[in-house]
């Protein structure tokens, strides 16, 4: 088994200016120039613990390159490829499309490195080379809808990433699971309609964008039933996203029976996370990690694709990340999580009743998936498997 990782420095050169936290600095409405919150510091720490850690040396490198405009047009409309470039193209940097999803000077091009990056792990995965991969990519993605950039996303690299394996890469049906703590509406939206993506999101109810990922949300016409939303209250922790885990996201996947996973990679449920008020430690990350990975390795030959989201906690993500990476690596480093006694108590918190609830409620959508239709469903046709063995 071969684990993926896709980095470059450009990641860290997309400039989201200077919003303080989330808002774009304005003197007359009294909001200070600072730091945006979606900076490269929490990444870059991730890529040198990487280092540190001497998990690097059990990592396959996969270069990136930048996805053609060809490959962006499958997931975004043409319109919001011309904004991109027009905003990228200002010296002092422009917006995506929502006002709060800055567009550095240049940003453009970066942003087609990170959905070129994932594009190359796919390609890899599919093709047999690696088993699994994660792309520590930057800008994120899942909030980026066909037509507009939203929530600090640009492109949706994991959209253009699905479109390529099965435009490219003969996988029919592609199963995205998203755990940032935010509800993935971007990549939902491009596969409202489309049963070949079946779509699962677990997020904190309420959060960003507002009054999206409700259970109801389930997806329409012939998507219907393949957007699958668990709103979990705000206080969630360890107990409750295993349990939903569990109870929503692997049997969902046993149901629809992927070709391949993606996953939308935000660490932004993470305790000490600034943007959200879940209650998630390294550990949760590394057993939730366990459990997709068995799945994948049941379902697909192993093949899952992670894509790097949120997360704002400089100082615990990269520990979350180790964590997930190691697991998916299938291996150990001698870096613990330094805060695990810190956060012991967080993810000793049983589940409450309310939490449960909401996971129960939404495990009357699993009867709506379907597996293939095994007459016109030819799996894998056209690539080799990875080693799983
Ligand atoms: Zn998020």
């Amino acid at each position: 088994m071969t684990t993926g990782y896709v980095f470059h420095p450009e990641y860290l050169w997309h400039d989201t200016g200077t919003s303080a936290g989330l808002l774009p600095a304005h003197p007359l409405a009294g909001v200070q120039p600072a730091v945006h919150i979606e900076n490269p510091e929490a990444k870059r720490r991730i890529h040198e613990l990487i280092y540190a850690s001497g998990l690097i040396h059990e990592l396959s490198i996969i270069e990136p390159r930048r996805a053609t405009e060809a490959e962006l047009l499958r997931v975004h409309t043409s319109e919001h490829i011309r904004r991109l470039k027009t905003q990228s193209a200002l010296r002092g940097g422009g917006d995506a499309g929502d006002g709060f999803s800055p567009v550095g000077y240049g940003s453009y091009d970066i942003a087609r490195l990170a959905a070129g990056g994932l594009i190359e792990l796919v390609t890899a995965v599919a093709e047999g080379d690696i088993t699994n991969g994660y792309a520590l990519t930057r800008p994120p993605g899942h909030h980026a809808t066909a037509d507009t950039g939203m929530g600090f996303c640009l492109i949706n690299n994991i959209a253009v990433a699905a479109r390529h394996a099965q435009t490219e890469l003969g996988l029919a049906r592609i199963a995205v699971v998203d755990w940032d703590a935010h509800h993935g509406n971007g990549t939902q939206s491009i596969f409202y309609t489309d049963p070949s993506v079946l779509t699962i999101s677990l997020h904190q109810a309420n959060s960003f964008p507002p009054d999206s990922g409700q259970i109801r949300d389930n997806g329409v016409g012939a998507g219907a039933g393949y957007a699958i939303n668990v709103p979990l209250p705000a206080g969630s922790g360890h107990a409750t996203y295993l349990y939903a885990m569990t109870n929503i996201v692997i049997p969902a996947l046993d149901r629809y029976e992927p070709d391949l996973i993606l996953l939308a990679n935000g660490y932004d449920a993470n305790v000490f996370d600034p943007m959200a008020r879940q209650m998630l430690t390294a550990d949760t990350y590394r057993q939730m990690t366990s459990l997709l990975k068995h799945a994948a390795e049941r379902l697909c030959h192993g093949r899952l694709v992670a894509a790097h989201e949120g997360g704002y906690s400089p100082f615990y993500v990269p520990y979350c990340a180790l964590a997930f990476l190691e697991e998916l690596a299938d291996t150990t480093t001698h870096i613990t999580d330094p805060l695990a006694a810190i956060v012991a108590g967080y993810a000793a918190e049983p589940s409450l009743f309310h939490q449960r609830a909401a996971v129960d409620e939404a495990t009357q959508l699993l009867r709506r998936i379907n597996p293939p239709d095994t007459a016109t469903h030819r799996r894998h046709p056209t690539v080799k498997a990875a080693g799983n063995a």
